[in-house]
């Protein structure tokens, strides 16, 4: 294991200071592919360096290899809008995004590095009575697992965040709303940042610029390593999380998954003062709002709604969420977009993800996020090191089987059925 390399510590800033800041090592190490690990872990996204950072910290698994075809936190991790909160009404979601929203709350002080995980709050706001009596199903069903939540109504809400219009003559009047005060937002980078750094070091290798593009079997089928654009590797265990490149990489092994790939954006407007400190978001008009910390307004909506492995997204899908968001929030309507880009989403058949084994020995899969996977990233990876290390699902990821879909156990959060596009 390598010594753990400068712990970020107000004395160590004094110390470096003195220096010139010229002193500080690299946050990782860049190693070569060894020729064997005791297990891989093939995406170098946020869930990839979590399940490789608790295989070595809670597994004492060492030997590992998380393999990245680009660089590190470049996919989904680093292009969302990073919302993280865990008001599920599922049991099965209710209690995964929980666990992971309390490994989020130590994240920054068990990873030594500051992942500026903002608990200002997650409002839902409700539009129709049927809405306002779904949301309050849901408060129920979270005050019952302990899980806090809020109910808002319109006075309290216009207290709460002042610049909404809270018109009774707005296109989509607003009803009340679903608040989880522990809810917020992190920064993203840092999140893929300091499980790497924390992985790295207890002695896992990460390592860039190494596609996987096949696997190696044994004759009795059994995974025994991948094939990369830097050699061989062999291994008894890999571990699959490459988001929404999933139904290519499985299908390197001969697997078909009930996942499809689609568009999602988000985009960033000029910066401007502080004028909203929470999350607020809305299923009828499907988009969500938050400042960033250097003052853009980010906005977020639905798929762009067909199949898709480029980064961009299309016209239509920003002028729609504009659209609502300007409604919504009237004083942003001056302001002018600044960036814009898309990920490519892994969208599973009844917006759960999927956890676990897979029938191939050996081989082991994480995917499935839809919409929520940064939230889950702590909780993912600490649940798919769990089923890696032990060969056993842990109970709060036994639901997220692949075979769920055959047995028609969904676990169907929004009630949508069978269409990845709805969830
Ligand atoms: C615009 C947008 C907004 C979002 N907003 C939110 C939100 O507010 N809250 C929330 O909870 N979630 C949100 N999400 C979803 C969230 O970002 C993802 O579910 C999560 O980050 C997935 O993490 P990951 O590690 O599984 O995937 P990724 O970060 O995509 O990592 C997968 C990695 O696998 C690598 N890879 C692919 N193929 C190979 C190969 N053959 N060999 C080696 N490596 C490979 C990729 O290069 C990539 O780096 C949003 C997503 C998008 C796109």
């Amino acid at each position: 294991m390598s010594a753990f390399r400068d712990r970020y510590s107000f004395p160590a800033l004094v110390r470096h200071a003195i220096s010139g800041h010229k002193r500080w090592k690299p946050a990782i190490r860049h190693p070569e592919p060894k020729p064997r690990y005791d297990a891989i872990v093939v995406g170098g996204g946020g869930h990839g360096l979590a399940t490789a950072y608790y295989l070595a910290k809670l597994h004492g698994l060492t030997n590992v290899a998380v393999l990245e075809r680009g660089w590190i936190g470049g996919g989904n991790t680093g292009r969302n809008t990073t919302i993280v909160r865990s008001n599920y009404l599922l049991e099965p979601n209710a209690h995964f995004y929980e666990h992971s929203l309390k490994l989020w709350e130590g994240l920054s002080a068990d990873l030594n590095f500051n992942v500026m995980f903002s608990q200002r709050s997650v409002i839902n706001t409700c539009h129709t009575p049927g809405e306002m009596e779904a949301t309050m199903r849901r408060y129920n069903a979270l005050r019952l697992y302990g899980i806090d939540a809020e109910f808002l109504d319109r006075a309290a809400l216009a207290r709460r965040v002042p610049d909404m219009n809270l018109g009774r003559d707005a296109r989509w009047p607003i009803l009340g709303a679903l608040s989880q005060p522990r809810g917020g937002v992190a920064r993203h980078d840092a999140v893929a940042w300091g499980f790497a750094r924390g992985a790295d070091n207890r002695g896992v290798d990460i390592i860039q610029n190494c596609e996987v593009t096949g696997f190696q079997r044994g004759a009795d089928g059994r995974v025994t390593g991948v094939l990369t654009t830097r050699g061989p590797i062999a291994s008894d265990k890999v571990g699959v999380a490459v988001a929404g490149h999933s139904g290519h990489v499985m299908g390197l092994a001969g697997m078909r998954l009930p996942i499809e790939s689609h568009l999602l954006q988000a985009f960033v407007s000029e910066p401007v003062k502080p004028f909203l400190d929470v999350v607020v978001s809305t299923g009828a008009l499907h988009f969500y709002i938050s400042q960033t910390d250097k003052g853009e307004v980010l906005l977020g909506g639905g798929l762009d709604g067909y199949n898709s492995y480029g980064q961009r997204g299309t016209m239509p899908n920003i002028h729609e969420v504009t659209a609502a968001a300007i409604e919504m929030f009237p004083n942003i309507s001056r302001l002018k977009w600044m960036r814009q880009w898309a990920g490519v989403m892994d969208m599973t058949m009844d917006g759960s993800p999927i956890i676990g084994k897979t029938p191939i020995p050996g081989l082991f899969f994480d995917g499935g996020w839809c919409y929520g996977g940064f939230k889950a990233t702590p909780a993912s990876g600490w649940c798919f090191a769990h089923t890696i290390a032990t060969g056993e699902p842990h109970p709060l990821n036994a639901a997220f089987t692949l075979d769920r879909f055959g047995r028609s156990a969904v676990i169907d959060e929004k009630g949508a059925g069978p269409y990845p596009k709805a969830h």
